[in-house]
């Protein structure tokens, strides 16, 4: 029964990451206060008042767990995940993906959720975090504007975004660099920039490909969001050359294989790539926050001189998305630096998805648990794809910190024979394998019946 008197939890969104985050702490035993303002207010892609609401897509991603969201699936499931286990119970026929029925999957959360009788659901906005409270933050990127309003307050103005404009993510390894150099605009610092160098047969190409494409279309809650900021299909509209004199120019840019007198122009346009990640494995497209169709980003990027086989981690997005500036705001368990009771989780933290949604809210709610018991905090390492994208998420030195979903990428580099390696099934089962040994470290699990 829910007790009035005993302290309690409060999470506020009852999303995907607040219903995982409730049910794990309910059943610890802990009283959960769990806030969700629908349906007296909207969000704007919410269509209805239940809990764990898909508000797209019904796809989960991959089952296979030698897949980036399929290892996540797996790792959140180990760790006791509700949300997964009652996805497979909902699930529609769609080969090695997890799809789901999507009213049939929110209603057996509310109805799970409803069997507790020590959660109590307030259908209430929540508007100012009170730090004496143990709390979970999972109000999503469509968070209500008073609460971050508090947010921006409490953390600081400059910490907090509203929407995603994002370029997209390559892998390193995926570069050809017969083609792309390091250099720094004007030999200036270190050389730390990928550049991947166009003739002006190439640019043309390239240019005529971009003005082609299909752009992805804005919900109309959206479209006040991107006023002061301008992706690489609207800057091409405006000229061929505009491209050219802005995130493409090519001055300075130097690739010293090729003999030339220096302070000349030795390329027509030049794409820039910049270290996106602690371990370099990762880089983005300078400049080309792009809202394209993600087939259509992909003819594009690979129609750049040195990506013709690009890995595209991730995609260019240009949505609404609220999202505190985790790298300054949270440690590695998702607790707050300035105020050791609240916690974060789900979208707002900058993961990006259903999966990553869910699995940050399960790891809050196990650190808050543990951190109310005065146990120690689990912090997991680049090995699993959970562990990945809290380091992602809270790597301190980021340019620019953008969302993040899940990819081999983040994760970290297997050693082993460079020509085994080559074999993508090889080095994913290393990959799965070490994570899930770490997983079941954790939980005591014997890992080998889940490998086999
Ligand atoms: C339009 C859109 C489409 C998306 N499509 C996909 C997709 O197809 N696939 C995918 O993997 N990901 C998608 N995402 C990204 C992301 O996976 C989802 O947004 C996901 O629901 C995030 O989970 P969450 O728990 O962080 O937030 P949510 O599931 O949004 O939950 C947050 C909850 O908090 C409530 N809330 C907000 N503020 C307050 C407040 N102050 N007081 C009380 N309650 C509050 C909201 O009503 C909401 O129920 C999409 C996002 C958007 C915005």
């Amino acid at each position: 029964m829910y007790n009035e008197n005993m302290e309690k939890i409060r999470i506020i969104g009852a999303g995907l990451a607040g219903s995982e985050a409730a049910i794990y702490l309910a059943k610890k035993g802990y009283d959960i206060e769990l806030w969700e303002m629908r349906p007296k207010y909207e969000t704007g892609a919410h269509a209805t008042a239940n809990p764990a609401e898909l508000v797209c897509s019904n796809s989960l991603g991959s089952s296979d767990i030698l897949s980036a969201s399929g290892l996540l699936k797996k790792e959140a499931e180990l760790l006791g995940s509700t949300l997964f286990k009652t996805a497979k119970e909902c699930a529609v026929p769609s080969g090695n993906s997890l799809s789901v029925d999507r009213v049939g999957f929110s209603n057996k959360i509310k109805e799970i959720i409803n069997s507790y009788k020590n959660i109590k659901v307030v259908n209430e906005k929540y508007e100012k975090i009170d730090p004496n409270v143990p709390t979970i933050i999972a109000t999503g990127p469509l968070s209500a504007k008073e609460l971050a309003q508090n947010f921006k307050e409490e953390f600081g103005q400059e910490d907090f975004h509203f929407y995603d404009a994002i370029a997209p993510i390559v892998e390193k390894s995926s570069i050809n660099f017969d083609k792309a150099f390091y250099a720094s605009r004007w030999d200036k610092g270190e050389a730390d920039f990928i550049n991947c160098p166009f003739a002006k047969e190439e640019y043309e190409n390239f240019y005529n490909i971009l003005i082609n494409s299909e752009r992805a279309p804005l919900k109309e809650f959206e479209a006040n969001y991107f006023e002061g900021c301008m992706p690489i299909e609207v800057m091409a509209a405006r000229g061929v050359d505009t491209l050219r004199f802005g995130p493409m120019k090519p001055v300075g840019l130097f690739d010293k294989r090729i003999e030339t007198e220096f302070k000349k122009n030795q390329f027509y346009a030049v794409v820039q790539l910049r270290q996106d990640d602690k371990m370099a494995n990762l880089y983005n497209l300078v400049g080309f926050q792009t809202n394209l169709k993600w087939g259509e980003q992909k003819k594009l990027v690979q129609s750049i001189p040195g990506l013709e086989n690009a890995n595209i981690v991730r995609y260019g997005v240009m949505h609404a998305n609220t999202f505190i500036n985790s790298p300054k705001i949270l440690n590695k368990c998702l607790q707050t630096k300035k105020y050791e009771n609240i916690f974060f989780a789900g979208q707002i933290t900058g993961v990006e998805g259903y999966c990553e949604s869910i699995s940050t809210g399960l790891l809050a709610a196990i650190n808050l648990d543990k951190f109310l018991k005065k146990e120690e905090m689990i912090t997991l390492t680049n090995n699993t794809m959970l562990g990945a994208l809290v380091e992602y998420i809270t790597f301190e030195e980021h340019k620019k910190f953008q969302p993040i979903n899940s990819n081999w990428g983040i994760t970290a580099e297997v050693i082993g024979d460079k020509k085994k390696l080559k074999d993508k099934k090889y080095k994913n089962e290393i990959r799965s394998k070490r994570a899930l040994e770490e997983i079941c470290k954790i939980t005591g699990e014997v890992n080998n019946e889940i490998f086999n």
